[in-house]
């Protein structure tokens, strides 16, 4: 490796996974000790308007792991990521994008919680004479929630800060992996062949040539961002089984450090539909006001937030009553048209769904052609014509499904040590 420092180390995609899988491939002794450039080469940035096929910007999102109790894989990277960002929380606060809240997962149908949650602080059964009406399990404990758009900026801040400046980051199209080393891609990152390229393209791995995983498919979601500071305590209700994954339906509450609520969901497996639908719109809006009716307690100008204690709390159990919800029309009508009054915005995402799971694992070498003798590609002492392949190490780290922003550090890790393996 040593032999040709020069050649870059490419991560494809922007999304949290690449920008995580960035962090550490800066972090790491193979960074810090070879001058490696390090590129990342992207279709969509943080910043762009938000776009469903982006999933990172359009997420919840918060932390509610899905890992199976038999998933050590899944739940070593969930464990992994609420550690890492719990800490991060803990030092620097809010500013991070992240927020610590109560969380409360009710359940309707079955009486199963996934053990990954008692590792969590504050975890507790919540008792039968607490639980609101029609539920049959419930339990509370401390989680975080993301406002994804800060928490991305402050990961290319860190990118920027980690590397002076260093890291290239490109807005461009890869098709294909064998055209990392084309004049195109090449008028980019250079003319070295690549040394390595992690991949993390999300749902872009189902058409990237070389990868091309007919395994991965969206998992359509819709949600509706409010604005209701008020709200500082997360809340789902999961009805039917998780079935180790992300099954059954689910109804949740996210409210974010900034006052904006994120209110779901749906999933649809296959679904590309990118336009919010307004029959959906209007079936979140109920479901939530099942679980948190205190959505339209708040003050319409956002000038007196209500405090956490008001926030529904299951030691009052009054207050998460579904009973509590008007069983008049008019009553009904009244609370509908609060909750349309801070409506923000109906989003649509792609959930980059593959099955069996998140790959991350290495792939065979590649074995690129470069273009040489043809102006800016031309190395030194080469002749006209194509240069036979140095090898690529390719490692994968995408299809993250419902759980990208809780795994995000986890997998960025193992892809991160994959990679160090296999330049040693
Ligand atoms: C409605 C909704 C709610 C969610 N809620 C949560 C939640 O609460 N908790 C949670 O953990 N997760 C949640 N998720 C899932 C989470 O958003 C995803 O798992 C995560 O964002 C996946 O990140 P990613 O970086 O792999 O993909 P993406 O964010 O989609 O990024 C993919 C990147 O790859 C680039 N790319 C793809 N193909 C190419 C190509 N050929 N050339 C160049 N660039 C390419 C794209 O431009 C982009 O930069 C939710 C998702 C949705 C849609």
């Amino acid at each position: 490796m040593s032999q040709r420092p020069q050649n870059p180390i490419i991560i494809l995609g922007a999304g949290i996974i690449g920008l995580t899988t960035a962090v550490r491939l800066l972090e790491s002794p193979l960074y810090r000790d070879e001058d490696i450039p390090v590129h990342i080469i992207a279709d969509h940035l943080p910043n762009d308007p938000l776009d469903a096929r982006y999933a990172s910007t359009i997420a919840g999102a918060h932390h509610l792991s899905f890992a199976d109790d038999e998933d050590e894989r899944q739940r070593r990277w969930d464990g992994r990521t609420f550690e890492v960002m719990f800490d991060e929380w803990k030092n620097e606060g809010e500013a991070t994008g992240l927020m610590a809240v109560k969380q409360t997962e009710m359940f309707v149908g079955h009486d199963k919680h996934l053990k990954i949650y008692e590792e969590h602080p504050d975890f507790k059964i919540v008792e039968m004479a607490e639980r609101p009406k029609d539920i049959d399990h419930a339990v509370s404990f401390t989680s975080l929630t993301m406002t994804p758009l800060t928490y991305l900026n402050r990961l290319l801040q860190r990118i920027s800060h980690l590397s002076e400046g260093k890291v290239r980051i490109h807005r461009y199209h890869i098709p294909s992996l064998s055209s990392l080393t084309e004049p195109s891609v090449q008028t980019l990152i250079g003319k070295g062949t690549p040394l390595a390229v992690v991949v993390c393209v999300g749902l872009g791995a189902l058409t990237l040539g070389g990868v091309e995983d007919k395994t991965v498919f969206p998992t359509r979601g819709q949600v509706i961002k409010v604005k209701a500071p008020w709200i500082k305590t997360g809340w789902t209700r999961q009805v039917g089984d998780l079935n180790g994954g992300e099954g059954g339906e689910r109804t949740y509450v996210i409210p974010r450090a900034d006052g904006e609520v994120i209110l779901g969901g749906t999933r649809e497996e296959g679904g590309w539909e990118a336009e919010p639908r307004q029959e959906t719109t209007q079936n979140i809006l109920r479901r939530v006001l099942e679980i948190c009716p205190e959505l339209t307690q708040g003050d319409s100008d956002h000038k007196h937030p209500v405090s956490n204690q008001s926030s529904p709390d299951l030691h009052n159990p009054t207050s998460t009553d579904v009973s509590a919800i008007p069983t008049n029309k008019k009553e009904r009508q009244t609370q509908s048209s609060r909750l349309q009054s801070i409506i923000m915005d109906n989003l649509v995402g792609f959930r980059p769904s593959r099955e069996g799971g998140t790959r991350v694992e290495r792939g065979p070498d590649l074995s690129l052609t470069r273009s040489v003798g043809s102006g800016k590609c031309q190395g030194e002492g080469e002749a006209e014509g194509e240069a036979e392949g140095e090898k690529t190490v390719v490692v994968y780290n995408y299809g993250h499904g419902g759980a990208g922003w809780q795994s995000c550090w986890g997998t960025a890790e193992d892809a991160i040590a994959l990679l160090e393996a296999a330049l040693q």
